[in-house]
């Protein structure tokens, strides 16, 4: 599927020289909302995956339907003080900005096979992040599945020891 007709561009946003990619046309569209899902989840099949996990907040509205359609459970990454109970954290850069990420101590078992979702790749740091908290509770990283990679920022530098899915490349 043709996924670029419905991301829209949003030049300069959230800041000045950022090209921001919406996705939300492409949520709002129920066909090709379900061919991502179903393009991660046939990515996913044969991985024996155990648990999703997603960055938020859009790598809930990707990752979440992918959990449900592999029958497996979603454990969501959170910046800091969102989550309830006790936690690791991991300090990260952005493209736009710096941030820190959360997950909850329990939320990941050593030994679980673990799919990362996220709507979009830029430089990498919030996935690098999101698997150094997978990781430092035990789990295994057996892939991680992007909406969107912006391959011209090189996120993929950060992934060479992974298995990778982008569904739409710029
Ligand atoms: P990064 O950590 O640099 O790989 O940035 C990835 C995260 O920031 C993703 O969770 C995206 O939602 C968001 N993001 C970064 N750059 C963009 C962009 N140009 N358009 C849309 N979202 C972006």
């Amino acid at each position: 599927m043709d996924y670029k007709k419905y991301i829209k561009i949003v030049n300069d946003w959230p800041k000045e020289g950022i090209e921001f990619k919406d996705i939300t046309p492409w949520m709002d569209n129920g066909e090709a909302y379900k061919a991502a899902v179903n393009e991660m989840v046939a990515f996913a099949k044969e991985k024996d995956i155990d648990i999703v996990v997603g960055p938020e907040a859009r790598g809930f509205i990707i990752g979440c339907p992918v959990s449900y359609a592999l029958g497996v459970g979603f454990a969501p990454v959170r910046k800091e003080g969102k989550l309830p109970r006790e936690v690791i954290k991991v300090d990260y850069g952005l493209e736009y900005g710096k941030n820190v990420l959360t997950i909850h101590k329990d939320a990941i078992k050593p030994g679980q096979r673990v799919l990362i979702t996220d709507d979009l790749l830029a430089t990498g740091g919030t996935i690098e992040a999101t698997i150094k908290l997978v990781e430092q509770l035990g789990g295994i990283v057996v892939g991680c599945a992007f909406m969107i990679e912006l391959s011209y920022l090189n996120g993929m530098d950060k992934l060479k020891d992974y298995d990778v899915l982008a569904l739409v490349k710029y």
